[in-house]
């Protein structure tokens, strides 16, 4: 026992350096973080061009690797447990050092995964924001111009409700594919007016679990480790289109959940595919009811009663979905996701998504490219 001990003794020194590694780089992540210009460096320098490169290598392989990540972290972590209880039964190893061991190399694997989502997404949590560099900062709204914008999404969205193609149930339809065909032309007047988020954009994946996502709430992400954005498919036609554009705001380095939204909205509906610009303004319409419904209920009632038929299935057909799929494993995934940006320096978390209604009601009224001024 005591040899066992003697000869395990430098393998643990050795775990505990390589430990070293990754902490130290982590302390320099954090320390960085203080400083706005040093982090905008990082972001620049060294976070976007990696996220393209990873994105452009990636893109060519024809599969999800956000899922074969996943299930190779369910294998990994099963394999690593199978390994450490036996390692526990055997009476051929002095305890304390086999949990050492294991805790060690977890920490190390914990470490460098959190590494690369520090230096290749979260840098961006703490750098300049996109309405920073847009100067497009809001000092709050008015309810009549937050009535105007909404009346004026509920407009659009009723005119192109009897243009879009519907099932025989008269939900809209279409499929992930056909939605994602557009995708490298989608940010054309969001690069015009805003250059400065130029740059690469891949073909969006659909996922095969997209059901689980549906479930845990989630209509799309972008996984930096693969710098790739990824759609679920299941989710009610009408807000794929707006989720690949939301996506592809992360893609060009747009971190904050209201600012992306903000921007896949702006993209949407100055699309020239109609089912683009109705997801938009279907979109922007719910973000900007849900704000009217406590500014001003009277005036959110008088907007919904102006909803056509077939805007009213699709906003019916939507809540519908989403309220089969409550449950704990959406709100254990709320609940992560919530922490996680709150970790990330979007203290208001989740909530973050309805400031995008102002941003939206400032460019509306402020911008060139309104198709309000229209
Ligand atoms: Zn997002």
């Amino acid at each position: 026992m005591r040899t066992a001990e003697k000869t395990r003794k430098p393998q643990l020194l050795k775990y505990f350096l390589s430990a070293l590694l990754p902490v130290l780089l982590l302390c320099l992540f954090y320390f960085l973080t203080t400083k706005r210009d040093a982090i905008n460096s990082v972001q620049e320098k060294f976070s976007l061009p990696a996220l393209r490169f990873l994105g452009k290598t990636f893109s060519a392989i024809p599969v999800s690797i956000l899922e074969i990540f996943i299930a190779a972290a369910v294998i990994a972590a099963i394999v690593y447990i199978f390994k450490f209880i036996s390692a526990l039964l055997s009476f051929r190893r002095a305890k304390t050092v086999t949990i050492l061991r294991f805790l060690l190399i977890l920490v190390i694997i914990l470490a460098w995964i959190w590494n690369g989502y520090c230096w290749l997404w979260n840098a961006g949590y703490y750098a300049d924001s996109f309405a920073e560099k847009a100067g497009l900062e809001t000092v709050g709204i008015s309810t009549d111009d937050l009535y105007n914008a909404a009346k004026f999404f509920c407009e659009q969205a009723n005119a192109l409700s009897y243009l879009v193609p519907r099932d025989d149930d008269g939900i809209f339809c279409g499929g992930f594919e056909y939605f994602a065909e557009s995708y490298d032309t989608l940010y054309a007047p969001i690069d015009e007016e805003f250059p400065f988020l130029a740059g690469q954009t891949t073909m969006p994946k659909g996922v095969f679990f997209s059901k689980i996502m549906s479930y845990m709430g989630y209509t799309g992400l972008f996984f930096p480790f693969s710098g790739e954005t990824y759609i679920n498919t299941d989710q009610p036609a009408w807000d794929i289109p707006n989720t690949i554009a939301h996506e592809i705001a992360h893609q060009r380095g747009v971190h904050f959940e209201a600012e992306a939204n903000f921007i896949g909205i702006a993209a949407c509906i100055q699309s020239d595919e109609l089912y683009y610009r109705y997801s938009g303004y279907m979109a922007g319409l719910i973000h900007l009811t849900n704000a009217l419904y406590t500014a001003d209920p009277e005036r959110y009632w008088e907007l919904r009663d102006s909803f056509s038929a077939h805007l009213e299935a699709d906003w019916q057909d939507n809540n519908r979905y989403w309220q089969e799929k409550e449950g704990k494993l959406n709100e254990v995934a709320d609940m992560v996701y919530d922490t996680f940006l709150q970790v990330n320096n979007q203290p208001s978390g989740l909530q973050s998504y309805g400031e995008c209604v102002d941003l939206l009601v400032l460019w509306l009224n402020t911008s060139a490219y309104s198709p309000m001024e229209g």
